[in-house]
């Protein structure tokens, strides 16, 4: 069988950056946070601006999106913030279709909504997590319910697409009222996640348990009920009224590449050029510390086969599913016929369904994506 030529895309279309800082770390959080000390911003947005110089100066870019995540870059002050976006803008641009800055509901002034748009941020990922104050308090939030209803309308005020981000499964949360109350306070896109309890976390030392009932509920439950409100679920965790779904996080869906900008920020580049062993390179930076030093996480070469099954394992969280056709084309793998046995296996077992040249899990295969990736990644490609 004669190998395709893999046409994936030169150019990188997709930046995330990752802002650290915290008020305080939330008793479930395992990501690469920290809070305010002094002088260490003022490093970290030094920093970044060389570290955005040199990935202008590897690769071609030209943004499509931005995302401000983290960590909470609503927490920068206004002038830190200013520098953040203008040192971004002058060494990689800016994205022409969707720019995201996540926001923690109780850093919302009127003024500040005002200036975040201006300086060119048009879509708002909100942490409201509950509409309950007793649940908020139990997730160690340090904003109420009344802040998230004042944010989300001062960010609709000044023209933003808003996403409110819901936590299901939380014990003794009215899951109902919250899903409700979300919908009503204007948000065009929900992002709802379970309680997990990750190790080395508060909850974790504390004993804290997520019930698998209560899991399973926030699944389907969520699901029934923003679909009464016009909410499609376009993603395992994500639902959208038609055209709010997050264009950003639909690259990573699909496979695309991306720069990763920022401590501790993941990144997906393409490989220059690419090779049968290295389609295309995924880096994690180091934590704050060592990233101040100018120091770079190891860069992994993903050849063509780990590639296709990365992009299934993200891809398969689509509910449209995955165009094997078109990642054919991306990998220089045929993925229809290298995966051949699997996908007639995973398709009787329920797991997944074929519907022409798209695959995607059903929701049995959601539950355990792992596994159906798992038995992908046993293949062994044939010798090119
Ligand atoms: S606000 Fe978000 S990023 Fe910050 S500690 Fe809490 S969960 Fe983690």
């Amino acid at each position: 069988m004669t190998a395709l030529v893999p046409a994936l895309d030169p150019v990188v279309r997709h930046l995330y950056v990752h802002v650290p800082f915290c008020p305080s770390i939330c008793p479930y959080c395992d990501f690469h946070v920290l809070t305010r000390q002094s002088g260490l911003v003022e490093r970290y947005l030094e920093r970044l601006e060389q570290e955005a110089a040199e990935l202008a100066a590897t690769y071609t870019i030209d943004l499509d999106t931005v995302y401000l995540g983290g960590g909470t870059p609503s927490f920068l002050r206004d002038h830190e913030m200013r520098f953040l976006v203008e040192s971004v803008q002058r060494h990689l641009g800016w994205g022409r279709v969707e720019n995201t800055l996540e926001i923690n509901p109780g850093t919302v002034s009127p003024e500040r909504a005002a200036l975040w748009r201006a300086l060119g941020f048009d879509r708002a990922s909100v942490g409201v997590q509950s509409l309950d104050d007793p649940t908020l308090k139990f997730l160690g939030r340090r904003h109420n319910a009344q802040q998230s209803r004042e944010a989300v309308s001062r960010l609709l005020a000044q023209g933003f697409r808003v996403s409110g981000d819901l936590i299901t499964a939380v014990p003794g949360q009215p899951l109902d009222s919250d899903v409700h109350g979300l919908v009503e306070l204007g948000v065009g896109h929900v992002s709802a996640y379970t309680l997990t309890i990750e190790s080395g976390t508060e909850f974790a030392r504390r004993g804290v348990q997520v019930d698998e009932e209560a899991e399973r509920e926030g699944f389907t439950r969520t699901e029934e009920l923003l679909a009464g409100h016009g909410f499609t679920r376009y993603e395992v965790s994500n639902y959208a009224r038609p055209g709010e779904e997050s264009r950003h996080n639909l690259a990573y869906w699909q496979g695309k590449t991306y720069l990763g900008l920022g401590p501790g920020a993941a990144g997906h580049y393409p490989a220059l050029p690419p090779t049968p062993e290295r389609l295309t390179l995924r880096r994690t930076n180091p934590h704050l510390h060592d990233w101040l030093t100018g120091e770079t996480g190891e860069t992994l070469p993903i050849d063509p086969h780990e590639y296709v099954t990365d992009a299934l394992f993200m891809g398969l969280r689509l509910r449209r599913g995955l165009d094997l056709a078109a990642l054919s084309a991306r990998s220089g793998v045929d993925v229809m016929q290298t995966y051949a046995p699997v996908i007639a296996r995973q398709v009787a077992a329920g797991l997944l369904e074929q519907d022409g040249d798209l695959l995607r899990a059903t929701p049995q295969g959601w539950w355990v994506l792992n596994r159906v990736v798992g038995d992908f990644m046993e293949v062994t490609p044939p010798a090119s």
